[in-house]
């Protein structure tokens, strides 16, 4: 009895280290880099300044940074969190490229990751936003659609995969068979910045 109850704590451990070693963090080179900009010792004054993606003198705090260990192991991408029916803006002018609005459901099952409504903006120099876990047709904006910087676009909500309301915001570009993700800075109240794990960021009067 003492052996089995000494086995059980053995696999308990065993246990723990391999959920432990299966959160280690990423190893894509882009977070490192994020990191090191993020804390200024890199610094960037030429990639684009992006708005943050809701309304002036709201205040959201940010609960998955890049490369986080949770669901943004190996994303480039940013959590929002925000009750629903929340205005979305565009983060950055644009052509709207995708629409989905007709996702209902939402929670942490993999099911559900096929109801996550989206919005995809493709920039300029060709990168694209993309603005997850939207709420049932709230789109305020058609594919083909050219988008100002700062426009509403539409409602935050909790389809797809999502353990709670937010708002899940990333930038890439694609091209040559390449994926490329875009850490990218934001004007905030207290300046520019690499937005953090856990901080809140107010969107300043621009
Ligand atoms: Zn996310």
């Amino acid at each position: 009895m003492k052996l089995f109850l000494q086995k059980k704590s053995l696999y308990r451990v065993l246990f723990l280290l391999v959920v432990i070693s299966g959160c280690s963090v990423s190893k894509n080179p882009l977070r490192k880099q994020v990191k090191l900009l993020q804390k200024g010792i890199i610094k960037d004054d030429t990639s684009y300044v992006y708005s943050l993606p809701y309304e002036e003198g709201k205040t959201f705090r940010v609960i998955q940074g890049y490369f986080s260990r949770f669901t943004h192991k190996e994303r480039a991408a940013l959590d929002f969190n925000m009750k629903r029916g929340t205005k979305i803006l565009a983060a950055r002018g644009g052509v709207v490229v995708r629409v989905k609005e007709d996702g209902t459901l939402g929670g942490l099952k993999k099911k559900y990751r096929s109801h996550g409504n989206n919005i995809v903006i493709q920039h300029d120099d060709g990168s694209r936003a993309g603005y997850w876990h939207l709420q049932y047709n709230s789109a305020e904006v058609q594919v083909g659609d050219t988008v100002k910087q700062g426009q509403l676009i539409a409602l935050s909500g909790k389809t797809g995969y999502a353990f709670v309301p937010h708002l899940h915001f990333l930038v890439w570009r694609s091209g040559g068979g390449q994926w490329q993700q875009i850490p990218t800075r934001f004007q905030t109240s207290k300046g520019i910045k690499y937005l953090r794990s856990w901080k809140r960021y107010k969107r300043k009067a621009d």
